[in-house]
């Protein structure tokens, strides 16, 4: 099989068989990757031109039940000093972001009990009732229906629920067996079926990954359609059963991220802080091969480097004044632009009648 001439049908068509994948997945070369790369960019501009939209992540809990084997903070991790912001704190986190220019909020942790139904319904509508004009993402896990559902009539949009792989088995060497794959991605079949703007994702180069469960997870995407796709190279961590397996690469995760964009052309696709961590100008080579995401730390300062999915995380040290400005120099260093607004899914804002509306 000729491998550009499989680029440019996906490019085209959005879509390839599994061994079509898995062909182009196997040893690619640098110059299917730069071709691949050039593709994913024109992709891009032809949907959302140069801008490059900005998400404030506010981590505000660290506490999880669960026991990832690659996660800096499972449960398991006696190392890691927990916390949990104060919903003062949280709200303080983001009406600095929305003064700064952000229009989104993510608040991300871990599965932490504490936060009932009620109290994270509470948060929400909060933020909502602070930043009417904001976008409020929720990241913290698998939920029932029910509980996704009043997240949402509390004004919730968008859900963020990596997949992780896409591949059952390969699933069960990465958690424990106490978690299911198929609730993983029950849970994200909800999420799009309740209206969210929802964002899947794995990681690249984890543990006993091959290129056919990329090209499962690929086909995943194609399936579920998610508004976004977080993706960013495995990274070990200390105190985990994978502290010592080796990360996944650079190349190989902005090979991903371009085949992702021509998969799904319309996706948001974030520039990850772990590319960012295993490579200077990791941010910056992400944007070149079709991301358009940035998602910087809103999060008090004293708390950052507690939030540790993986060693070595950049920017726990800055406070987030500084890290905009230091990622908007870095987004127009490749010639693009951050942009102050929500940055909805252009799939979503030309067709969505929004039934929980607040
Ligand atoms: S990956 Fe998420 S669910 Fe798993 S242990 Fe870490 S914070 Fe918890």
């Amino acid at each position: 099989m000729n491998r550009n001439y499989l680029l440019d049908q996906l490019a085209e068509t959005h879509t390839l068989t599994g061994e079509e994948f898995i062909e182009l997945l196997t040893h690619p070369d640098a110059a299917l990757q730069a071709q691949a790369a050039r593709l994913a960019v024109q992709t891009t501009q032809q949907y959302y031109g140069n801008k490059v939209f900005c998400r404030g992540l506010i981590e505000f809990t660290n506490i999880c039940q669960n026991n990832c084997y690659y996660c800096g903070i499972r449960a398991g991790n006696d190392n890691v000093q927990r916390y949990r912001l104060s919903d003062a704190q949280i709200l303080q986190c983001a009406a600095m972001g929305y003064q700064l220019g952000f229009r989104t909020f993510v608040l991300q942790g871990g599965e932490d009990p504490y936060y009932t139904d009620d109290k994270i319904c509470q948060l929400v509508q909060q933020l909502k009732h602070n930043h009417p004009d904001c976008a409020i993402t929720l990241s913290i896990g698998e939920k029932s229906r029910e509980s996704y559902k009043r997240y949402r009539q509390a004004g919730a949009e968008r859900y963020l629920l990596r997949h992780e792989t896409a591949t059952p088995a390969h699933y069960h060497k990465l958690h424990p067996l106490s978690m299911s794959a198929e609730n993983r991605y029950n849970c994200l079949r909800t999420l799009k079926d309740l209206g969210y703007q929802t964002g899947a994702g794995f990681m690249v180069g984890s543990p006993g990954q091959t290129p056919a469960d990329l090209a499962r997870d690929l086909l995943f995407l194609r399936e579920l359609q998610p508004e976004m796709v977080g993706i960013g190279p495995f990274i070990p961590a200390a105190g985990t059963p994978f502290a010592h397996e080796n990360a996944g690469t650079l190349d190989e995760t902005l090979f991903l991220l371009s085949l992702i964009r021509l998969l799904l052309p319309e996706v948001l696709l974030p520039t990850t802080t772990a590319l960012g961590t295993i490579d200077p100008r990791g941010r910056e080579k992400g944007l070149l091969a079709g991301a358009n995401v940035v998602m910087p730390n809103l999060s008090p300062k004293n708390v950052r480097a507690k939030y540790q999915l993986y060693d070595n995380k950049i920017c726990t040290g800055e406070e987030a004044a500084e890290c905009i400005v230091c990622l908007t120099k870095r987004i127009e260093s490749v010639g693009r632009e951050l942009a102050v607004d929500r940055g909805d899914n252009v799939r979503y804002t030309k067709t969505k009648e929004d039934p929980y509306c607040v």
